[in-house]
This record gives C-alpha cells, sequence and structure tokens, in this order.
C-alpha cells in the first residue's frame, strides 16, 4: 500500500455530502478594471487565468432550474463577474428569474462603475429592486478607485438605499492598507446609505499570490483547517464548476464539470465522491504539500504559507503539481478498492 494511504481520511469512504452557503454564477471574465488584488486576474480582455469568456444566458437559466430540483443546495443564488454590470439586461434577466424559480436570497456585486449620474444610478437601482435583488454587494477600495471613481461609486450606492436594495459595501486590507482610506474617499455620510460593512482580507490566490510581498498579507490560518463552511457551488464563466470562488474556481484541476455539457446533479454527484475534495475541504491542504515534497517537487515550507487557500492555489492552479497529486490518489484509491474487496470477499459468512 502506498505510504500516503494514511494520511488521507476518507479515501475507504469517499461519499460525503458538501454542504455549499450559495450557487455563485460568475456571469463574465471581463471587467472595466484591472486591480491589483483581483484573484481572478479580470479586465477588459478577460481573465488570465479562465480567457475571455461569458457564460450565456441559456446556461445560465439552465443551471437555476435544476438546482432547485437538487436537494440539499442552498437558496441563495448570487451573479457576480468579473464585472456581471457590464451586461446589465442579462443581470436584469437572471436576477428576476432566480427570484421567479423561489430563491429565497438574490444577489449581486459590482464595482459600480455605472454610478455615472444620479439619474443613471436611480434606473439601474429601480430595475435591480423591481427585479427582485435582495443585496447588492459593492466591491470597492483602494486598488478599485484607479479605475472606478469614488463619487460614481457613492451616486450608486445612494440610488440602491433610495430603491430599498441593501447595500453591503465590501472593502479589503493588508497590513498596510486597513479600509479607512477608502471609506474617507467615498465620503464618512455614505454610511447612512449602507445596511451592511464587510472587512475581508486580501487572499494570496491568484493575482494578488503575484502582485503582493506575502508579508504584507494577512495570514497564520492553520494549513489543516478545512473549508468545508467556506464553500460555494461555484460556475465561473467558462462553464466549469469549482467547490468555492475563492481560488478553486480559477483553476482546471478543482473545477469537475462544465454545464455547457454536464448535468449539474452529475457535477454534484462528482463532487461528493471525489477523495481528494473530501480531503481538502475537510482536513486543509497540508497533506497535499507533503505529497508533493515526497514525489520531489519543490514545495516551500508550511510556514510559507498564508493559509489553507495559499497552499490549495500553489498546489492545483499548477498543472504540473495538481497531475502528480492526483495520479497519487488515484493510484491510493484503487488499492484501498482492491483492500476492502479482498476482506470482504474473503470474509466468513455470518
Ligand atoms: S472590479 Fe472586481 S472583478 Fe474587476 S478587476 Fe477589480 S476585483 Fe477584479
Ligand atoms: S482551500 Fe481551496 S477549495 Fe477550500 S476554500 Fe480555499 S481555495 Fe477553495
Amino acid at each position: 500500500m502506498s505510504r500516503y494511504a494514511g494520511d488521507f481520511a476518507d479515501l475507504e469512504d469517499p461519499q460525503m455530502s458538501l454542504s455549499f452557503n450559495a450557487i455563485v454564477f460568475e456571469l463574465t471574465s471581463r471587467c472595466n478594471a484591472q486591480c491589483k488584488m483581483c484573484y481572478q486576474a479580470a479586465g477588459p480582455k478577460g481573465s488570465t487565468y479562465v480567457g475571455d469568456v461569458a457564460l450565456k444566458l441559456e446556461d445560465t437559466i439552465s443551471v437555476l432550474e435544476q438546482a432547485r430540483n437538487i436537494p440539499g443546495l442552498p437558496d441563495r443564488v448570487h451573479f457576480g463577474g468579473g464585472e456581471g454590470f457590464l451586461d446589465q439586461q442579462m443581470m436584469y434577466g437572471v436576477i428576476a428569474y432566480a427570484r421567479q424559480l423561489g430563491f429565497r436570497d438574490v444577489t449581486a456585486v459590482s464595482n459600480c462603475f455605472w454610478g455615472v449620474s444620479e439619474t443613471r444610478a436611480n434606473q439601474v437601482a429601480e430595475k435591480l429592486a423591481e427585479a427582485g435583488l435582495s443585496q447588492m454587494e459593492i466591491s470597492w477600495d483602494v486598488w478599485h478607485a484607479p479605475y472606478v471613481k469614488a463619487e460614481r461609486v457613492a451616486t450608486a450606492i445612494r440610488a440602491l438605499h433610495r430603491a430599498g436594495v441593501e447595500t453591503n459595501l465590501r472593502l479589503l486590507t493588508t497590513k498596510s492598507v486597513r479600509g479607512h482610506e477608502a471609506f474617507d474617499m467615498l465620503g464618512r455620510d455614505i454610511i447612512e446609505a449602507l445596511d451592511e460593512i464587510a472587512i475581508g482580507n486580501v487572499l494570496p490566490t491568484g493575482k494578488a499570490a503575484e502582485e503582493f510581498p506575502h508579508d504584507e498579507l494577512y495570514g497564520g490560518q492553520n494549513l489543516d483547517a478545512g473549508c468545508m463552511s467556506n464553500l460555494n457551488l461555484t460556475i465561473n464563466p467558462a462553464g466549469k464548476v469549482a467547490p468555492c470562488c475563492s481560488g478553486a474556481d480559477q483553476t482546471e484541476a478543482l473545477c469537475f464539470g462544465d454545464v455547457r455539457t454536464d448535468r449539474l446533479v452529475d457535477i454534484v454527484e462528482r463532487m461528493n465522491e471525489s477523495a481528494l475534495l473530501s480531503d481538502l475541504v475537510r482536513r486543509g491542504s497540508r497533506s497535499f504539500l507533503e505529497l508533493l515534497r515526497e514525489q520531489g517537487f519543490d514545495v516551500p515550507e508550511d510556514d510559507a504559507f498564508l493559509g489553507p487557500c495559499h497552499a490549495c492555489w500553489t498546489v492545483f492552479s499548477d498543472p504540473e503539481k495538481a497531475n502528480a497529486v492526483k495520479r497519487v490518489l488515484e493510484v491510493v484509491e484503487k488499492e484501498s478498492v482492491v483492500e476492502w474487496a479482498t476482506s470482504y470477499f474473503n470474509a466468513e459468512p455470518a
């Protein structure tokens, strides 16, 4: 038996039930901005990782319909990009249709570039309210500022508030950028039009892993920490389905199917049966780093990683490393099945 068998908890019983917080649609890989911390590396010509792609309306509608018939999937759907509001008609349509299908929470995210004037912002906000948007997440901070002026964002937030759409300002921080800078640019009285402010850390995945010195980013999370509580069933702009929108969605290795060709129910089943995913989400990413070192890869010591997502990105965004992990797990899985079958068929009847 392979030396790794004991290290992977679920190979003998990989069947599990993943639990997702939301179904996330990344409608496009394009964005009017090119923020330094964008883990997707989105921009006007698409993303470095998934190319210049967008979900088709019919595929989005089909996934929404299928999701309503799969037990255990969440009642929350979230629409993002890139910048999903580059196609505002599509955004209004999918929000309204999700509502019509009975999703309880329907949220979206935007950098609010469309807040060009009070009149225009009111039009967009009123259409979103009419479509049934539960909450708008406003993704904006100092790294967005060179691309989307603070005045536009403030105009959009006020229009959303007037239209009765809940607003959530999402600010990202690093050790030297703490969030109040962005708040000051918006004007502190913007607080009156905000229902929620969410402050998060720039994660060292995707472009952010390359653009920021690692000692500038917050970290320290245990590499053995599983991520089950952070999962979102994510359909990326190329139609590929991943277990989260924290970096896995930008890799090939952690995508488990394509909504353009596969049924959603089969993709979810594939995820639930994956020994690799089971181990990753329950026990963190440390064992994969160890496995790669054993396979001769030059992988930094554990303390160089800022948390499970950073390690996960390092392993699974590199096809060579990801394939090495998959090859080893396939061997271990086969050995486990043979061992189980041998003991089962050799057992004396009760
Ligand atoms: S606005 Fe959002 S999607 Fe666009 S580049 Fe910035 S972080 Fe990425
Ligand atoms: S560890 Fe990987 S799969 Fe888990 S949330 Fe982070 S990026 Fe996603």
